[in-house]
């Protein structure tokens, strides 16, 4: 069974006043087909975790460690760790003129798989997975994020799980900017998914709308860069109707 390990991470950044850490100590185990809800309020710590784990090099990781099945992720380059099977939605996050949406997705297919998928069957599942996803068809054939709106971008890494198959992915803030029916959606393709290939889901997300489609295993709350407690899915209940008040120290992390 695949395991993503996190273990007693520390993690600081760079700033003018010198180094600032941000995560204090992060332990986490996600098994393969888990869906872990990371919630937490603004400046917790939540996207430096996702992307620590996605080897940004703007964080230094000053000590603790991160595991695929045993294999140290922190040695790994950012096309290793996606070869190794981690999916962050945030690896490309930028306008890739010239190339398509079919293009890309096939030339990630290619390095991650080490050969071309066979071109028939690959045209069949990149039209089944857009159809689930309410996606026009001409969408293959635009410029990778070149005006693409929020829940486009939302959909394209759906599209992307679904074709590419990684182990773990991390989506972070998959969410924000969604209208109530593109939520559902994409929340449908994050369950297919998951039922189809085992996908195990660190899922960042400052509200719990989303927690209502998607339901968690687990329910972590992040706060002032650690885990300040964890529970199942009434957890993420309990924050909707308390807040992340009673968890915040007076000291502040900013
Ligand atoms: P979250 O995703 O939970 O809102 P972040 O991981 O984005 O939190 O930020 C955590 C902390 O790191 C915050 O205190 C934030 O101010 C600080 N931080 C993040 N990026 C920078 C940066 N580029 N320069 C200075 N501080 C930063
Ligand atoms: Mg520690
Ligand atoms: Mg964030």
């Amino acid at each position: 069974m695949a395991t993503l390990e996190i273990r007693d991470l520390h993690v600081s950044i760079d700033t003018d006043q010198g180094a600032k850490e941000i995560l204090r100590g992060v332990d986490l185990t996600i098994n393969e087909g888990e869906i872990h809800a990371i919630m937490g309020p603004n400046g917790s710590g939540k996207s430096t975790l996702a992307y620590t784990i996605a080897g940004h090099p703007r964080y230094t990781v000053d000590s603790g460690s991160i595991t695929l099945d045993g294999e140290d992720v922190l040695a790994m380059s950012v096309d290793e760790r996606a070869k190794a099977g981690l999916f962050l939605a945030m690896q490309y996050p930028v306008e890739i003129p010239g190339v398509t949406v079919s293009n890309f997705l096939r030339t990630a297919k290619t390095a991650l798989d080490g050969e071309a998928p066979p071109l028939r069957a690959w045209v069949k599942d990149l039209k089944s997975s857009m159809e689930a996803l309410r996606m026009d068809r001409g969408f293959a054939e635009r410029n990778v994020n070149e005006g693409f709106s929020g829940g486009e971008k939302k959909r394209h890494e759906i599209v992307q799980l679904e074709l590419l198959k990684p182990k773990f992915a991390v989506l972070d803030e998959t969410d924000s900017g969604l209208d109530v029916d593109a939520l559902k959606i994409v929340s449908e393709g994050v369950n297919r998914v998951k039922e189809s290939t085992g996908l195990g889901v660190l899922l960042i997300t400052h509200y719990t709308r989303i927690l209502r489609y998607i339901k968690p295993d687990f329910v972590h709350v992040f706060v002032e860069g650690r885990i300040a407690e964890q529970g199942g899915a009434e957890l993420a209940d309990r924050l909707e109707n308390e807040g992340y008040d009673r968890f915040v120290t007076s000291t502040p992390v900013a």
